[in-house]
């Protein structure tokens, strides 16, 4: 790239890791623009410039690189956000721009963690006991499967409020946001009564804190493993 030509990077975000590299890249002078997916109604600021919703799958991003003269591209998206990960793959092999998947380890078992490792929502729903009060530390798009337990008692936590009641015969929702404190996960956990909680194996420190928890609490935690 000539020197006089200032690079524009597209960073697609929706993570606390595409936040922390937006902070970084505008403080060292990049002309930054984070693509979120519109999934919560009021996003945290960011640094630099934001767009918001899909770009109408990998042509879409292909035409938004050439028409904004984009010239990398850092998908920091969640590990499970595999639609966005393989249409940035496809957008930038056709635009020719370099495309930069930052690493997020997946979380390891250690002692004192009580997993059950299953490969798919569908195998996390089969593998509750009977009974069980069950977190559901997904996104609300992911929760329909567990509507087929009604015998287990569900609680969701969601930023913004559903437009209209989940489909679970019996339910708690929290409206809020994780927290990286373990203890204030713990206190959560022991207020609604939770004996398993179900996640993805999604890495990283910002949802590490109710893996922790459950922890202490010698909890079960339902873990869906990363596609390999
Ligand atoms: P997905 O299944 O891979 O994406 C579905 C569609 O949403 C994509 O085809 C794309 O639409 C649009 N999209 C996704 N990410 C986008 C982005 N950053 N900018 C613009 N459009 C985007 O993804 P998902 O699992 O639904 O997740 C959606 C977003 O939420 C991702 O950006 C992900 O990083 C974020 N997320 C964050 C967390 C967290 O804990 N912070 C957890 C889960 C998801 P088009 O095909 O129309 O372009």
């Amino acid at each position: 790239m000539p020197a006089d030509r200032r690079e524009t990077i597209l960073i697609l975000g929706g993570t606390a890791e595409a936040a922390a590299i937006a902070r970084r890249l505008v403080a060292a002078g990049a002309d930054v623009v984070t693509s979120l997916a519109g999934r919560t109604s009021n996003p945290a600021p960011l640094p630099g410039r934001i767009r918001i919703g899909g770009f109408g799958g990998a042509e879409g991003l292909a035409r938004y690189i050439a028409e904004n003269g984009i010239t990398r591209v850092i998908d920091a998206t969640h590990p499970f956000a595999n639609r966005i990960s393989q249409n940035a793959r496809l957008a930038c092999a056709a635009a020719g721009i370099p495309l930069e998947r930052p690493e997020r380890p997946a979380w390891e078992k250690q002692p004192g963690d009580d997993w059950i490792e299953v490969e798919s929502l569908d195998e996390a729903a089969a593998a509750l006991p009977a009974g069980a009060r069950v977190f559901l530390a997904l996104g609300r798009q992911h929760l329909a499967v567990f509507e087929s337990r009604p015998d287990c008692h569900f609680v969701v936590r969601m930023v913004d409020p559903p437009e209209k009641p989940l489909g679970f015969a019996g339910y708690d929702l929290i409206l809020g946001k994780p927290s990286v404190n373990p203890e204030e996960e713990a206190d959560l956990f022991r207020a609604h009564r939770v004996t398993h909680l179900v996640c993805r194996n999604s890495g990283g420190e910002a949802g590490y804190g109710k893996i922790l928890a459950a922890r202490s609490m010698g909890l079960p935690v339902v873990m869906v493993r990363r596609a390999t």
